[in-house]
């Protein structure tokens, strides 16, 4: 556990008691610091109370005699309307931070690498700390992703911590700084949270906002935003910049050219041979973990050497079973539209049995128009369910169901019933989980039970594969 000890007779409110800030409250209160925590969901308030965490409700707080706000990153801060315990602390004159910023300050003598975009940051920053374990280093891995960061190991000089950073993260963590930062993409989400596209694009910028001539941006190059950011940063010359693409020869950085990956025009790696992570925008994954890996030192044959042995996470693009012509694919964490248009690619040319719904993004699937006619038939379910139906219109034939269970159901039905060789039943909802479950993980291994329920009276048929995270 991170032991924060500057934290000594500190005042400390924090506000959301998910994990992450149960974890805080808890780190804090051992570096003897004066702990007041608040969630404003009842359930929240009672889960920390029986882990001892001391409450306050936020309305009977001295702001004055506060000396720092914890702010769990889900928890608007600016749009669409600050909590009112951030207009609270505005006054107080304390500015918000997270667990990530008070990780960096009490360890500021280890190594960071930190991973963010629109989406690839959690394989991207899992096949990162695998390489690096692999190679034998002192890695810690978190943020965004598994264990809350105060949870973590501490770690001297020679460790390093891989950290995957949301844009809700980057926004209360100033003192982040990273030896190594990646921007993997930015595409269109949670537009809401940052007043539009320009305000998402401000929050990933603040990946490199401590960074130094001595550190190193990998940024892809492939869309628009990030090209306009690195064609600035070039011109400013402020930090090292190391380009990445998987659609254009760059001779002095990293790309990737017909599956293959070359360092500055030399070839380095066949990546068809890596069946955990495969279609483009892995390999825009693999691009950015190797150029990471490269520029914090790692020779070719180490990383390629870690490379070999991921086997990649669950709930994104999983294969879950296949039985007679079907083949059940559990991508719950594509959450946005351009996440569903990579699974799209990897399968076309199957007929495809689309699940989709949930808790819809601004945008909806309209941006994914040009998919529709890869799509056999599509199953839309929750909250979405009306508007996704509107959309698919006459183009897509398609059900609407009330929850993922009938529309598992039916899709298996629907495919079995066609008999079409190599078809796909592909979870890839294009939405948030939270109106029916509680996480995108919750929301995949549902799924993956409902599976196993459709297929278990076929049991010697079925060729599974694991499930857990
Ligand atoms: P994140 O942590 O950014 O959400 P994940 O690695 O968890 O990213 O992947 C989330 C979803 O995005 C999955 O559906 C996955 O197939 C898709 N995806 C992964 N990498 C990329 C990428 N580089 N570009 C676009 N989509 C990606």
């Amino acid at each position: 556990m991170i032991v924060p000890i500057d934290y000594k007779d500190k005042k400390v409110v924090i506000l959301g008691l998910g994990k992450s800030g149960r974890s805080l409250a808890h780190s804090l209160s051992n570096a003897g610091a004066q702990v007041f925590a608040w969630d404003d969901q009842e359930k929240a308030r009672d889960a920390a109370q029986k882990e001892g965490i001391p409450l306050k409700d936020i309305e009977t707080i001295k702001w004055k005699t506060i000396d720092h706000f914890l702010l769990s990153p889900g928890i608007p801060h600016q749009y669409p309307a600050p909590h009112p315990a951030v207009t609270h602390a505005q006054m107080a004159h304390l500015q918000p931070i997270c667990d990530l910023d008070i990780l960096w300050k009490s360890h500021p003598r280890a190594r960071y690498i930190g991973i963010t975009g629109t989406n690839g940051k959690s394989t991207t920053t899992a096949l990162i700390a695998h390489i690096l374990k692999e190679s034998g280093a002192s890695v810690e891995v978190g943020g965004n992703l598994g264990v809350p960061v105060m949870e973590l190991q501490s770690l001297d000089e020679k460790g390093v911590y891989v950290l995957e950073v949301s844009s809700y993260q980057l926004e209360i963590s100033p003192s982040l700084h990273f030896d190594v930062c990646v921007l993997l993409n930015i595409t269109p989400d949670h537009l809401e949270r940052h007043g539009g596209m320009e305000g998402y694009i401000q929050a990933k910028k603040l990946i490199y906002q401590n960074s130094t001539g001595e550190d190193t941006l990998i940024i892809s190059v492939d869309d628009l935003p990030c090209l306009t950011i690195y064609e600035v940063l070039k011109t400013s010359g402020t930090l090292k910049l190391l380009p990445i693409s998987t659609c254009k020869i760059l001779p002095e950085g990293i790309y990737v050219k017909e599956g293959l990956l070359y360092e500055k025009g030399e070839f380095i790696l066949d990546l068809k041979n890596f069946p955990a992570l495969q279609g483009t925008h892995n390999w825009q994954n693999i691009a950015a973990a190797y150029a990471s890996l490269r520029s914090f030192g790692l020779k070719v044959e180490t990383i390629l050497q870690g490379l070999k042995s991921f086997s990649g996470l669950a709930h994104r693009q999983q294969i879950v079973a296949a039985f007679e012509n079907i083949t059940f694919v559990n991508d719950s964490k594509a959450t946005n539209a351009e996440a569903v248009a990579k699974a799209m690619l990897c399968f076309k040319g199957r007929p495809l049995y689309w699940l989709l719904g949930g808790r819809p993004k601004e945008g909806g699937i309209e941006s994914l128009r040009p998919y529709f006619p890869l799509i056999e038939h599509g199953f839309v379910f929750g909250e979405a369910a009306s508007s996704f139906s509107l959309s698919l219109g006459q183009e897509v034939p398609h059900t609407v169901c009330q929850a993922l269970k009938e529309a598992t159901e039916q899709a298996a039905t629907l495919a079995l019933k066609k008999k079409k060789s190599n078809a796909v039943v592909l979870l890839s909802p294009a939405c948030a989980s939270f109106d029916q479950f509680k996480d995108f993980e919750a929301r995949g291994e549902a799924f993956c039970s409902y599976v196993q329920e459709l297929t278990h009276p076929y049991e010697s048929q079925v060729r599974r594969a694991q499930c857990s995270p």
